[in-house]
């Protein structure tokens, strides 16, 4: 690797776009006094990086941009650009060649950029970093900063020697590990305290889902009790119905056949008693004939009595048929007939006479047959009333047997409808409990979900065996318990286990979030002490060989003495304590004291050298960094200024030795210094206060310089 070149724009007094290429080992940069020199050892500086202003001579960004003159008006924008060739991959980057180019304009904006992209000034000081570049490193020496090393306290001595020794890359390293620690360690501290913030929310909601585990135990019991219970009860309802459907069947089909013959019997009952009025009626008919007939026999009786009585009276009845004092007697009263006496008179008295009784004979014999006729109806309508008297005598006899039967049957009608009545009671009451089931079975599939309706038609048990009924009622009792500390317990969860997986999910991601911080805790902090362990070793290695070095130059130098870096403590501090009491802290920093003693002089430490001897000091301390990690490029502006003509010369064989190994850039008006250089521009300001470069001989250097 090597430095190319460097193109200035806008930047200080170089207000046009200005390129020196640096193709040499030494390249001197003269010019008079006030001609821009500087501007490109700080243009060096600034493009790498530089942030402090102070060392870049101005006060804000847009000091660094040319402020115009008589003859130029002022810019708004200032570039600088570095390029490398990077054909040794030196630089961790895929290109030949790396350009790093910072911009600024007037309102302070900064922009770097790698190869023409825009980056980070991070990314710009890492990539340096890897080649021991750096902003405030020693390979920048600044015009009367060449003692800083000298002026420096031992902490920032100690970091001047670890950047030239290349140790800046740790040092990033360790850097960005510190905060990557820090930051790890925040956010340990961060998921600590989220885990500390869920833990109780947590421990509640374990405390619910064992709650709910328990409840998901009593609802597998509940299943368990569930798929007997309803199974049971279904086959006991079932056989307790058919039951009582065959206990209904004998008594509603006799209750039917009783119906039946109960409207039988009515019907006949109440026939019959029509019947029974026509019968009275005909009796009573018979009687009034009957009653009739007697009349009218007692008439002829009484008639024929009276002809008889006639007949007797008749005066030719006695004579011809009775002795005159026999007393006759009526023939059907049994009364003594009155003794007729009639003397036997005319003919014609005769004639009437028995035409009187030829008369009356016949009018009583006519009676008499009448009156047999008479009799002959007696007979038969007393046969007839008889006869139908034994018939009514029947028939009640058949009627109180129907009526004695009808009765029978109502009373065994009731008794089947009280039984029936006993039956429908035991059907209403097995209603209710087919119902009940009906409900226990809804409960049930939300209790226990619907996987039951399709487990508990298939238990399986000994019918034959019969089970107290109080066994289920046991049963059911231990149901009705689960259920209500199930209820106690409140609904089936499943928010609550939603939530207690998703919190339990999120704390153990952040325990694992903790243990991978933990974890990266531990390694950063290995990190950081492999960092520290290698940065000590390399730095008290770098010691040693930059004492070596130094001694060598101070030596050559100065014609002799001995110079050398220590490693040491700082003087303990003393502080006050509470007490009053006066103590000591320990200040376990390392830092860099230089020990220098003059040959020849008993003059020790760098207070009491002069000017001239703190600048060779200085120069010879550089050049040992230098030499022991030679930076890419060194760019030292009037490093010689303070030298005389044989320190000079000394100084001319030390830059064309460390020009083998760094490629050197100096600004100087040495003569000497100049005549080391191959490549030598010229810096001139006209009137314009525009610097101007130009490539020059040796010859005319001295020249310009002037
Ligand atoms: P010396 O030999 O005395 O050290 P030098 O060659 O190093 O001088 P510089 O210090 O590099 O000179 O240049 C300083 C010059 O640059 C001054 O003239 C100053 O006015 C000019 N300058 C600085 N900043 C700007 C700027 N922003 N715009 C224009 N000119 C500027």
């Amino acid at each position: 690797m090597y430095l190319k070149e460097l193109e200035l724009s806008g930047f200080k007094s170089f207000a046009k776009k200005t390129t020196m290429i640096f193709d040499s080992p030494i390249t001197a940069i003269v010019g008079p006094n006030g001609s821009g020199k500087s501007n490109v050892a700080e243009a060096f500086r600034w493009v790498l990086g530089e942030q402090s202003m102070k060392s870049l001579r101005g006060k804000r960004g847009e000091d660094l941009i040319f402020n115009g003159s008589s003859g130029s008006s002022r810019l708004n924008h200032a570039s600088v650009i570095l390029t490398f060739n990077n054909k040794d991959k030196k630089f961790n980057i895929d290109f030949d060649e790396v350009a790093i180019a910072r911009h600024v304009y007037r309102d302070g904006t900064n922009q770097y950029f790698i190869n023409g992209s825009q980056v980070r000034l991070k990314d710009v000081i890492e990539l340096l970093s890897v080649v021991s570049l750096g902003v405030s490193s020693h390979h920048i020496i600044s015009q009367g900063e060449a003692d800083r090393i000298l002026n420096a306290n031992i902490f920032e001595r100690r970091e001047m020697v670890e950047n030239a020794l290349g140790l800046r890359v740790y040092q990033y390293k360790k850097d960005e590990s510190e905060r990557r620690l820090a930051k790890t360690e925040e956010n340990i501290k961060q998921v600590e305290s989220l885990r500390r913030e869920i833990a109780p929310h947590l421990k509640f909601l374990k405390k619910q889902v064992d709650e709910i585990k328990k409840a998901e135990e009593m609802r597998k019991e509940l299943f368990g009790l569930y798929v007997e219970y309803l199974k049971r009860e279904d086959w006991y309802l079932k056989n307790y119905r058919s039951e009582l459907e065959k206990e209904k069947v004998g008594p509603e089909a006799e209750l039917k056949n009783i119906e039946v013959e109960l409207g039988r019997l009515s019907a006949l009952l109440s026939s019959a008693s029509d019947k029974d009025a026509d019968r009275f009626n005909k009796v009573r008919e018979l009687e009034n004939t009957l009653a009739d007939i007697r009349r009218k026999k007692d008439e002829l009786g009484r008639k024929i009595g009276r002809l008889e009585g006639m007949i007797e009276a008749n005066p030719l009845a006695r004579f011809d048929e009775e002795s005159p004092t026999e007393v006759k007697k009526c023939r059907y009263c049994g009364q003594d007939l009155p003794r007729v006496t009639m003397g036997v008179e005319s003919g014609s008295f005769r004639d009437n006479l028995l035409v009187e009784i030829e008369k009356h004979k016949q009018d009583k014999t006519l009676a008499e047959s009448e009156l047999l006729k008479c009799v002959a109806s007696e007979r038969d309508i007393l046969a007839q009333h008889s006869n139908l008297k034994s018939e009514i005598e029947k028939k009640k006899e058949t009627l109180r047997d129907s009526e004695r039967a009808l009765y029978e049957l109502r009373s065994r009608r009731s008794e089947l409808q009280s039984g029936l009545g006993t039956v429908r009671v035991r059907e209403e009451r097995l209603i209710y409990e087919e119902n009940a089931l009906e409900t226990e079975l809804t409960e049930a599939t939300v209790l226990v979900g619907r996987a039951i309706l399709d487990y508990y038609p298939n238990f399986v048990f000994d019918e034959n065996k019969s089970e107290d009924r109080t066994v289920q009622e046991e049963r059911k009792k231990k149901i009705e318990r689960i259920k209500i500390r199930l209820e106690d317990m409140g609904g089936s969860g499943e928010e609550v286990l939603k939530e207690f997986n998703e919190t339990t999910e999120r704390d153990q991601y952040l325990e694992r979030e903790i243990n991978d911080l933990l974890k990266s805790r531990e390694s950063l902090t290995a990190l950081m002490n492999e960092l520290t362990e290698k940065v000590d070793q390399l730095f008290r290695d770098g010691v040693v060989k930059i004492n070596t070095q130094f001694q060598e130059f101070f030596s050559l130098m100065f014609g002799g003495g001995s110079a050398s870096l220590a490693i040491i403590n700082p003087p303990n501090k003393r502080r006050e304590n509470a007490m009053g009491d006066i103590e000591e802290i320990e200040d376990l920093r390392e830092g860099i004291d230089i020990d220098v003693s003059l040959p020849r002089k008993r003059v020790k430490g760098l207070q009491m050298l002069s000017g001239g001897e703190r600048a060779l000091t200085s120069i010879a301390l550089l050049f040992a960094i230098s030499q022991v990690n030679p930076p890419p490029f060194l760019i030292l502006d009037e490093t010689d200024a303070a030298l005389d003509e044989s320190n000079s010369r000394k100084y001319g064989d030390m830059i064309e030795n460390l020009s083998k190994y760094s490629q050197l850039i100096v600004v100087t008006h040495n003569r000497e210094t100049m005549s080391r250089a191959s490549v030598l521009y010229g810096v001139t300001m006209g009137g314009d206060g525009v610097s101007k470069l130009l490539s020059i001989k040796f010859e005319e250097a001295v020249a310009v310089a002037k």
